[in-house]
């Protein structure tokens, strides 16, 4: 069985998510770790459970989903996985970050690239990848099938939606991939989001305004 555990960090207040099991393997989605202390956070909550990082993923690769990258590589020599389609994304965080006022420790770049569908497994789990671009070109999100949750990074919020006006964003795209390839899970998929509170796929698909 995967626990979760949910970490708020950044001046974007982002979701940063660790999931392990019982094996104590770990996997360290979209670390937004800005401040020193958000750094210490998870290692605390890290070394208190005694996780072994195996897996760093990215759901998309704006700013504040990959803060901490560099600090995971750092303390536990993980590369990032992601859709190809977002590594550009990624090259232009050092061209815009100086300009936010923001300072940006170069993430390094996968050694593998994550397809638009499989799995990806860390100790005795395995999470399915499910392909919704729209919010940025190559957006995942992360399924844990067994235990009926998905990891939905900015795709699918409560009552929202992820914003389509930055660059690779796409209003009708991220419409179509929610419909076609999030609203086929089950009513009670559990959806932690990159920003605000969790919810479910059923919730969503009978209120979110933008899915009407
Ligand atoms: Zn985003
Ligand atoms: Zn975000």
């Amino acid at each position: 069985m995967i626990s979760i555990q949910r970490f708020t960090f950044n001046p974007y207040q982002e979701n940063t998510y660790v999931l392990y099991d019982e094996s104590g393997a770990a996997a360290i989605i979209d670390p937004g770790m800005y401040y020193p202390e958000e750094q210490n956070e998870l290692v605390r909550f890290i070394r208190e459970q005694q996780l072994k990082p195996e897996l760093l993923l990215n759901t998309h690769c704006h700013l504040d989903h990959v803060f901490g990258n560099k600090f995971v590589y750092d303390n536990w020599s993980l590369k990032p996985q992601f859709h190809q389609g977002e590594l550009v994304i990624l090259q232009a965080i050092p061209g815009y970050a100086p300009q936010m006022g923001l300072s940006y420790e170069l993430s390094p770049e996968p050694e593998v690239f994550l397809p638009e569908q499989g799995t990806v497994e860390f100790g005795k789990s395995a999470l399915e990848l499910i392909f919704v671009p729209g919010h940025s070109p190559a957006h995942l999100c992360f399924h844990a099938r067994e235990d009926g949750f998905l990891i939905g990074g900015d795709a699918l919020f409560y009552r929202s939606i992820g914003r389509t006006d930055l660059p690779g964003g796409n209003h009708d795209q991220l419409i179509s991939s929610i419909r076609n390839n999030l609203f086929i899970l089950p009513d009670d998929c559990v959806v932690y989001p990159g920003h605000g509170q969790s919810t479910t796929i059923g919730f969503e698909r009978e209120h979110n305004p933008f899915l009407q």
